[in-house]
């Protein structure tokens, strides 16, 4: 048992109260991580502030990366003293969609949690049992996660920057590659250049794209676009972007359309665009109820004639036991920039105002770092 202090939502609405709270020993195979890194993803925010059907009071936080400091006794893919980056899946390693390794397809996450009736829970204060999202909680200077969820990497990784590929990274350039599977000489369009975005901006460049096109309405955001490698930026709280876009491409249109921001209109611009054969992906979260409106392109005749398509992607379609260690990979060969997504560190009774900071359009992420514990 380990009482560690923790960012904690009590209830749907209320700011993180920053609190002690006690971890159980890991059973099974649990694995207690010493968080040394915890990047604020919006996602979080949306969760605190809307609920999204989970139950609190709850420890959010699943962009995390630290070092192991216990496993439990059937533990076998990671061992103490390992630096680990989680994955905010919870894939049961059994079902057919796992082992097909379509990990977050799988049918029953469910699965990696404690049984209640077999087991005390695995985080709790003085007022009873906390949750954890998708089985993490990261915003805690320990967090008890299944071994499941969890990534050895390379040791000579920095924390912060490896903290924010469990979400953003594999997110981002998992859309590019896992899903469009983006070729050489292609064209892509990017709306919302935030951390997701500009993450896919950059494997798009990896993957050899010619025209990269990111679409947003903040120029600090657009300014960052051109250095993660987009070739044109379109401000589209100045110019029409369809029309931006299409005169980009000789009015042909692209091949890969990215929407990372859960806008219907954004989405209907983005199909607006699509060349022949192109595809719209959507990967920021609608809100429930959103409807979708498709005219057909403005580029011909109509969109299905034109063997265009959309499709929604979630955590960049990733197989994330291979997806993490190649990132890495990229990273400490100097073909992936995380240096520039890691906007500042905080301390973690920082969240509150960073988060307050995300919501007003600061760029890229915040990430909560804690002091390796003696
Ligand atoms: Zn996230
Ligand atoms: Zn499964």
């Amino acid at each position: 048992m380990d009482i560690v202090r923790a960012a904690v939502i009590r209830g749907i609405g209320e700011k993180f109260e920053i609190a002690d709270i006690t971890l159980a020993a890991p059973i099974g195979q649990e694995v207690l991580v010493e968080v040394r890194a915890s990047g604020l993803c919006h996602s979080d925010i949306t969760v605190a502030q809307t609920g999204m059907g989970v139950s609190t009071p709850i420890v959010l936080g699943h962009e995390i990366a630290g070092v192991v400091k216990a496993v439990g006794p059937l533990v076998t893919r990671i061992k103490v003293g390992d630096h680990v980056v989680a994955a905010a899946l919870q894939p049961c390693g059994r079902c057919p969609a796992c082992l097909r390794g379509n990990l977050n397809a799988c049918s029953n996450p469910g699965a990696l949690d404690r049984d209640p009736s077999e087991a005390e829970c695995r985080l709790h204060d003085d007022c009873g049992c906390l949750g954890q999202l998708q089985g993490l909680g990261g915003f805690a200077e320990q967090a008890l996660i299944h071994e499941n969820q969890l990534v050895a990497i390379d040791k000579s990784m920095p924390f912060p920057q490896a903290s924010i590929i469990g979400c953003a990274v594999v997110t981002g350039c998992g859309a590019v590659f896992n899903a469009a599977r983006v070729s050489p000489g292609q064209s892509v369009v990017i709306f919302g250049c935030g951390g997701v975005g500009l993450n896919a901006i950059q494997a798009a460049k990896l993957a050899g794209a010619t025209r990269i096109i990111g679409v947003d309405i903040q120029q600090a955001k657009l300014d960052l676009a051109r250095r993660f490698g987009a070739t044109d930026i379109v401000d589209s709280s100045q110019v029409d972007a369809v029309d931006a876009v299409l005169g980009l491409t000789d009015r042909a249109g692209v091949d890969h359309a990215f929407v990372m921001v859960g806008v219907p209109a954004v989405a209907e611009t983005a199909m607006a665009v699509l060349g022949f054969g192109g595809t719209t992906y959507l990967i920021g979260g609608m809100a429930p109820g959103a409807e979708l409106t498709l005219h057909p392109s403005p580029v011909e005749s109509g969109i299905l004639p034109r063997q265009q398509g959309i499709r929604g992607l979630w955590l960049g379609s990733s197989n994330f036991y291979h997806d993490i260690p190649l990132y890495v990979d990229l990273y400490l060969r100097g073909q992936l920039n995380l240096d520039d997504l890691v906007a500042r560190t905080i301390d973690l009774d920082e969240i509150n105002e960073a988060y307050e900071a995300l919501e007003h359009g600061a760029v890229a992420r915040s990430v909560i770092t804690f002091p390796p514990r003696g």
